[in-house]
């Protein structure tokens, strides 16, 4: 039941101009060219452990260049940290659910103020993001998040069964029995903040092992909730090496929950473990997980040949690509390829990559040198392959970080590899079929990758958009009529896709936060029967 305020139905938070000239571009700057190593401990029940097993995080864009250095738990430390979630959290179900909405409101509030510029910086050099990627992710969704699982918490407890005047009826929304484990990506800060704060609110306590490439930020995002007053053990900030923290994860009887964002390789693992070892746990772990995406952009003969090609130029390459809805394979007719194929090199003959500090930049570096060499391998193969035309870019380099170029290419077969599977960096691949073929083309984008994230339809004819919305209807969680299928809002586009995408909760919704309970229901006879034999 809900004590306490009722919360109002939130607004998106503003993006903050960072404008060359701006107060907000000042500070910035300067938080950027600090060059002290930031040290991101492990923190269990609120103690921050400093460990020998110190993993730096480089910027990606300047590789040579340390800028945190992470202290890694150990495996004891790991059960320690469970051992902690466990501890507090008949405690932190049992205070009101007013108490932990005014935490993330409070959080939402430091991040939004005191927090907002470091947060930001942070982001930047760790995961290289221009201030326009990152600013709508560690300032602006981030706090969203937070003022949305609030608000949507409170809609969830007000959901109450039918009373009668002989018998009250309610449903008390208990956290899972256990503790939650927290798996976050690098790709976005505020991805973090919610797979570690949705169960939280909902009164579960977590263990939360965020991305090597993050875990600055997120730390960060971390001092905020325990600024804000978030009590000590509730969310243990657990940065470890990525297997081992699973296995002692996995190992405990306790598991109730799996809050997952990443690849669809790494959570089907996570899915298969926990089914190997379903009788070992005391209840069935509830799991949720976002992953990839091999996202489509579809214009019909009908779409104007501006909206398209920006719409390509932002949803490919903004952040590098690297963003699970980023547009990576898209299909354009006949007639207006020629349009759309001369503004897409025009615009990225323009297009700056580099260093993320430099206000003109359009697109930084990808995440590490592994993804680099799995890139630069990719372009080459498709350059090599003769059933592959090159659009533009298509160079790579690795100095002084790691650099695609924004890559556009057009394959004759519609089934190759470059229109199937997520690279996860800047390389868009683009089918241009007949105009006559628009049927044949909804069924073949629909048949083509095994993910089903994100998608776009351009066109300026209601029939076109009506028909292509029904064939693709499981395609994609959340798909675009006119629009990029990059940019979801919370509390807008509440988000998430099926097939091998995940198992489509809704991030930043209401849908997602139920998975986090186990609601027991209570039913109080007011009349008790007094007779046992039945009434004729
Ligand atoms: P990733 O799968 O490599 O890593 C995600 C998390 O899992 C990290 O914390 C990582 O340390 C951990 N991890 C890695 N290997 C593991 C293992 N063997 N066992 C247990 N944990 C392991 O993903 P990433 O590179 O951080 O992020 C990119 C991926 O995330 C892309 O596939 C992208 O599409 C997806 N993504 C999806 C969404 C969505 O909402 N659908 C949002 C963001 C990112």
């Amino acid at each position: 039941m809900i004590s306490g305020p009722q919360l109002p139905f939130p607004a998106n938070e503003p993006e903050w101009s960072f404008a060359p000239g701006t107060d907000a571009a000042k500070q910035l700057q300067q938080a950027l060219a600090r060059r002290e190593i930031v040290d991101v401990p492990t923190v269990i029940g609120g103690k921050r452990l400093y460990s020998d097993d110190v993993l730096e995080v480089r910027a990606p864009h300047d590789h040579q260049r340390v800028v945190a250095r992470i202290h890694r738990p150990n495996e004891a430390q790991v059960k320690e940290a469970i051992a902690n979630a466990r501890s507090v959290s008949r405690d932190w179900a049992d205070l009101s659910l007013a108490s932990r909405c005014a935490i993330l409101h409070r959080a939402a509030e430091i991040i939004a103020t005191r927090y907002r510029v470091d947060i930001n910086a942070a982001t930047m050099l760790g995961q290289s993001k221009t201030i326009e990627e990152a600013e709508p992710d560690s300032g602006c969704e981030l706090i969203d998040f937070f003022r949305f699982n609030a608000y949507n918490a409170q809609k969830v407890h007000a959901e109450q069964p039918l009373s009668v005047p002989s018998a009250a009826n309610r449903t008390d929304w208990r956290p899972l029995e256990g503790f939650v484990y927290a798996v976050s990506p690098f790709n976005f800060t505020a991805i973090g903040g919610n797979l570690s704060t949705a169960p939280a609110v909902m009164g579960n306590t977590v263990l939360w092992k965020p991305s090597d490439k993050s875990a600055w930020a997120n730390y960060l995002c971390y001092e905020a909730l325990e600024e804000a007053g978030l009590p000590a053990g509730v969310i243990n900030f657990v940065p470890g090496e990525a297997e081992m923290t699973t296995r002692v994860a996995m190992a405990s009887q306790e598991l109730a929950g799996i809050h997952f964002t990443g690849s669809s390789a790494v959570f089907n693992s996570l899915w298969k473990q926990v089914a190997g070892n379903v009788e070992h746990y005391r209840s069935i772990p509830r799991l949720v997980g976002e992953t990839g995406g091999k996202d489509f952009v579809l214009a019909h003969a009908s779409a104007n040949a501006d909206a398209v090609s920006i719409a390509l130029v932002r949803a490919a390459f903004g952040y590098q690509g690297q963003k699970c809805s980023a547009a990576s394979r898209a299909y354009i007719p006949k007639s207006l390829w020629p349009e759309v194929s001369r503004q897409l090199r025009e615009r990225l003959a323009e297009l700056q990559v580099g260093d993320v500090a430099d206000p003109k930049t359009f697109m930084g570096a990808v995440i590490s040198e592994a993804s680099h060499a799995k890139l630069t391998n990719a372009i080459a193969a498709a350059k090599a392959d003769s059933g592959v035309e090159l659009i533009s870019g298509g160079r790579t380099w690795a100095d002084p970080g790691y650099f695609v170029e924004p890559t556009v290419f057009r394959v004759q077969d519609p089934k190759h590899l470059l229109m199937q599977e997520e690279l996860f960096g800047p390389v868009l691949a683009v089918y241009v079929y007949d105009d006559s073929a628009w049927d044949e083309t909804l069924t073949l984008i629909d048949g083509t990758s095994r993910y089903a994230l994100t998608g776009s339809i351009f066109s300026n004819e209601r029939a076109a958009l009506h028909q292509a919305e029904a064939v693709l209807n499981f395609a994609a969680g959340n798909l675009y009529l006119n629009d990029k299928p990059t940019g979801a809002m919370v509390g807008q586009q509440p988000f998430g896709g099926g097939r091998a995408s995940g198992t489509n909760d809704k991030a930043g919704s209401f849908i997602n936060l139920m998975r986090w309970s186990s609601p027991r229901v209570v039913k109080e006879n007011y009349a008790p029967v007094r007779d046992w034999k039945f009434q004729l």
